[in-house]
């Protein structure tokens, strides 16, 4: 257990994004990266976390696997709720749960009811949360639950967090009307599962049960003692609450003992031991600082409260007065925060169209814009499948007449807007379907999607008019383009190479008949 401290915590962080980089094995790389997305929050380091988080979810949609980007959208879900972006976070976590599903996987499903219920719990929303777990819990999905194949202790998380959100919502925190019908109609089976869910953690508190993650002590001290106060216990949540300081003392993360104090300081208002409640609320609200503004505020809200009730008004009035000071500054370091969150989700997303970006430049032809010999290349793959079952399609290939002297005569520039306007007419003059490529130098495909021999033949006469038809008048005063034609039907069987070969064949078939004319393939014919 010791081995849980910042600097443990920190070196496990750099070790998994160092992983996270050197594996080639995409799944895996997901799962490190989530982890550290998990520990960076931890750390309080919400920035950290989104990138992380983010990358997860770049790594997870390169696979093909939904499930293994439910939970990547899910991770996102718990960093945004972290920095208080219900929005964001609500987003996420719908993403998450609807990705699992389609991925039928019950244990995703059940992962993303179980974290949304902590993060219900974070803003206060205790009988949600235990709603949303009741009904986790009567439905096919909580198979996951009891079957906990791949040992991720999912149930030990389930049973955390329904302690303190039954626990919370029974001591009367955070519930509003209308959720307390809802709940007082599932009162008995709300109170049969806390009466499991307690069993379950004290077992695991005495060590009978081992934890799956040394880091979830905290937790279920934390719920125990809450369970503890709704019992009825304080001597037993006065021993609870002595633990998880001390706990999260020897941990040295400011956050935890933060928390720990806190929650000590809450059991000791509820039994009306002002004075304790002024000490550990008031180095909660310190260690908080402006690292946890919102808990820092619950931290003096709490100090505020004691002074109060010790008739200490001035003391009192001070602690609200500068709480309210420092409404304003908390409201900026939230806004900052979230918009810092966005900004790095927004760098993702551009760095994703940028990607898309490339690939789609790879395909495409910078002089003309057209489609290169790549993009032509898989264009004529799909093709030559769809002759397979028996579509007509044709292969043309076009190659401009004695070009060489049109660089010659007119200069390379005017050579270079020959090529431009060759291929945009073309492209202006052919269907949606078919396509133009620059196949290479002076050379253009053209795919027919659909044609029959004849139909093509027809569109590849036009085409050849159409070129000769081009205005030149503002290029080159004087210059004629024409291109020869070879043209050759794909049939099923056929592959690429083969039917290439035979629309070169028939373009020099063309060349030899004179140029600007089009030629049929032999074979085809
Ligand atoms: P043919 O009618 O037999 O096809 O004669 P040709 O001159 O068109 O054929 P050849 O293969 O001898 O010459 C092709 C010329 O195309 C040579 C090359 O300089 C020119 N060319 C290839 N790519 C480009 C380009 O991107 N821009 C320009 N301006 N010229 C190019
Ligand atoms: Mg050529
Ligand atoms: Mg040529």
């Amino acid at each position: 257990m010791s081995a849980v401290t910042a600097q443990a915590l920190r070196e496990e962080l750099e070790a998994l994004a160092r992983a996270a980089l050197d594996t080639d094995d995409l799944a895996e790389r997901t799962t490190y990266l989530r982890d550290a997305a998990y520990l960076a929050l931890d750390l309080g380091d919400a920035p950290q976390a989104m990138t992380h988080a983010l990358a997860c979810l770049d790594a997870a949609r390169r696979t093909a696997d939904l499930a293994l980007q439910a939970r990547a959208h899910m991770t996102i879900a718990l960093v945004m709720g972290d920095v208080h972006d219900d929005v964001g976070a609500a987003t996420h976590f719908r993403e998450a749960e609807g990705l699992a599903r389609s991925a039928r996987d019950a244990r995703g499903v059940a992962a993303t009811n179980v974290n949304a219920a902590h993060y219900d719990q974070e803003r206060g929303h205790f009988a949600s949360s235990v709603l949303r777990l009741l009904t986790l819990r009567r439905s096919p999905y909580a198979a996951a639950l009891e079957h906990d194949e791949q040992g991720k202790g999912l149930d030990q998380v389930f049973h955390v967090n329904f302690v303190r959100g039954a626990a919370s919502a029974l001591l009367g925190l955070g519930v509003d009307a209308e959720l307390r019908a809802s709940l007082e109609a599932r009162r008995d089976e709300m109170n049969a599962q806390l009466q499991e869910s307690a069993a379950a953690l004290r077992r695991l508190h005495r060590r009978e049960v081992p934890l799956t993650n040394s880091r979830w002590l905290t937790d279920v001290l934390e719920s125990l003692l809450i369970h503890a106060r709704l019992t009825g216990d304080p001597p037993l949540a006065r021993q609870l609450a002595d633990e998880w300081v001390q706990l999260a003392g020897d941990w040295n993360v400011t956050a935890q003992l933060g928390r720990a104090l806190l929650g000590r300081a809450e059991l000791r208002a509820q039994l009306g031991e002002w004075p304790e409640v002024r000490v550990d609320a008031a180095r909660a609200a310190e260690l908080f600082g402006d690292d946890h503004p919102s808990r820092a505020l619950s931290a003096r809200q709490l100090l505020a409260r004691a002074f109060a009730a010790q008739g200490e008004w001035r003391a009192a009035f001070e602690v609200q007065q500068a709480l309210s000071a420092q409404a304003e500054r908390i409201y900026r370091a939230f806004m900052q925060q979230s918009a810092r969150l966005r900004i790095i989700e927004r760098q993702a997303i551009e760095a994703e169209v940028r990607a898309a970006a490339f690939a789609e430049a790879a395909l495409r032809d910078p002089l003309t814009g057209i489609p290169n010999r790549a993009g032509a290349l898989r264009r004529l793959d799909q093709l030559v499948r769809a002759a397979r079952r028996g579509r007509p399609c044709a292969v043309a290939l076009l190659d401009i007449d004695h070009f060489k002297s049109v660089n010659d005569r007119f200069g390379h520039a005017a050579g270079d807007e020959a090529l431009r306007r060759v291929a945009a007419t073309v492209t202006r003059s052919i269907r949606e379907v078919d396509q133009l490529a620059r196949y290479g130098g002076e050379e253009f495909l053209l795919l027919l999607d659909g044609l029959t021999l004849p139909e093509a033949r027809r569109a590849c006469r036009r085409v050849g008019q159409l070129i000769t038809e081009i205005d030149w008048e503002d290029v080159a005063p004087g210059l004629r383009v024409t291109a020869s034609i070879g043209l050759a039907a794909l049939r099923p069987g056929l592959d690429r190479e083969v039917i290439l070969r035979e629309a070169d064949a028939a373009m020099y078939a063309a060349k030899a008949a004179g140029r600007n004319t089009v030629r049929l393939s032999v074979t085809s014919g």
